[in-house]
């Protein structure tokens, strides 16, 4: 918060607590934080992928440098154009597995819908960085909520992006709706990053919006315990107290969270704010991300010292996406699996 007051004059409470006003003064260059002295030039980074930071979010910075976390993750950084072993744009070929513009079919009875390219911040992590900006999302809904009338294989949709919760509540009443009609589909559930960079989003409005149609569920991506935040917990507490349940999926990244003490503290934190943390994913091999690969060997090593340290229902599951698999594999498993693995050829 302390570097906010070089950027702003006099934030109110009330437009600091407002989404609007986040989203209206949010960064999409780092020249706009050249008062915090942020004076690189990344403009070959910014070319390539997007940028966007809510007021919010930065304000959890503590340093600005790479040693911090929250830094790391939003901040560009010449890491990301920098010559890396994994140069796959779209390591699990989700471009041949979209049969329509929007839907990404890689499981027998679920899909991924792609409902906006938007997000409250551009993770540098972000396992679709490259993919992205390609998302159109203009028109498209059509052809899709056609494809999921066709498919009655489809049980359950992930509703995805970008950040789905960028939408406006009466856009996703519609989209909702427009999923539900077809009772083949059971369940749907919402990938969204937006309770930890954008919490004031969660509106009770927004709450009682998504619970119309439950299930519903929510799946969270917190990755480090700086990010639950009193803001964070009460939207959490919002999407809970309105029915809807929430699981949590974190990235296991280095210098991030590549540590016991920082796991075991995010994990029961979750816990404590009723969310279940349900996955915690080695890296995906994805060009621009190699800065952030925490080795397979390493996360084992975290699995087995959180596993003695914590209650079960705490611990998630430690798992890898491998392509054309056909469901996650567990991390334990992968030494045989994916000779691929970034780290693993170190
Ligand atoms: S919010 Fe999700 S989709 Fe958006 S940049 Fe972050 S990880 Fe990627």
């Amino acid at each position: 918060m302390k570097y906010l007051n070089k950027l702003f004059n006099n934030i109110s409470e009330e437009d600091w607590q407002s989404w609007e006003w986040q989203l209206k003064h949010s960064f999409r260059s780092i020249k706009e934080l050249h008062a915090l002295g942020l004076h690189e030039s990344l403009t070959d980074v910014e070319d390539k992928y997007p940028f966007c930071l809510s007021p919010y979010y930065l304000s959890l910075i503590d340093e600005l440098n790479y040693g911090d976390p929250i830094y790391k993750m939003s901040i560009p950084s010449i890491y990301e154009i920098a010559p890396a072993i994994y140069n796959e744009p779209d390591p699990f070929e989700e471009q041949k597995h979209s049969p329509i513009p929007g839907i990404i079919n890689r499981y027998k009875n679920r899909v991924v819908l792609l409902a906006t390219n938007l997000c409250a911040v551009n993770c540098r992590h972000c396992t679709r960085k490259n993919t992205l900006k390609n998302i159109e999302t203009h028109d498209y809904f059509d052809a899709i909520f056609e494809y999921l009338v066709e498919h009655t294989e489809i049980r359950e949709v992930l509703v995805s992006g970008g950040d789905p919760l960028m939408l406006s509540d009466e856009k996703l009443d519609w989209l909702l709706g427009n999923i539900k009609k077809n009772e083949h589909i059971k369940v749907i559930r919402i990938g969204t990053r937006i309770p930890t960079t954008l919490p004031m989003r969660v509106t009770h409005e927004l709450a009682k919006t998504l619970a119309k149609h439950s299930p519903v569920w929510i799946s969270t991506h917190f990755n480090s315990p700086k990010e639950l935040t009193e803001e964070a917990k009460t939207a959490c507490a919002r999407l809970v107290d309105a029915g809807l349940p929430i699981v949590n999926q974190t990235v296991l990244l280095k210098d991030v969270n590549d540590d016991i003490n920082i796991l075991k503290n995010l994990f029961n934190g979750l816990q404590e704010t009723r969310i279940k943390p349900y996955y915690a994913f080695l890296g995906d091999p994805v060009q621009g991300t190699e800065q952030f690969y925490v080795s397979i060997e390493d996360a084992l090593m975290l699995e087995n010292k959180l596993r003695k340290e914590i209650s079960g229902l705490c611990m998630p599951a430690f798992v890898a996406d491998v392509a054309d698999q056909g469901s996650k594999i567990p991390i334990r498993d992968l030494m045989t699996v994916a000779t691929e693995q970034p780290n693993n050829k170190e």
